[in-house]
């Protein structure tokens, strides 16, 4: 079924360095969270995928590990 999303490759951004690191993602099963370690600074960062039905688009949204409240 070409008309649905399954695996798209997304580059995002290390909160911690700006490094950009590219992920292959699997949208089959809807909404996922993972962790993933830049490369460049080895700072492990937490990824929030989720997949937008009606838009049809993909928000991803990237959040470190020690997130800052105030
Ligand atoms: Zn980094």
């Amino acid at each position: 079924m070409s008309d649905r999303i399954n695996e798209t490759n997304q580059t995002i951004e290390c909160p911690e360095c700006g490094h950009h690191l590219h992920v292959s993602l699997d949208c089959s099963n809807g909404d996922q969270d993972f962790f993933e370690e830049c490369p460049n600074c080895c700072h492990e960062f937490h990824i929030n995928l989720h997949l937008d039905e009606e838009h049809r688009k993909l928000v991803i949204k990237v959040n470190s590990d020690n997130e800052q409240y105030y």
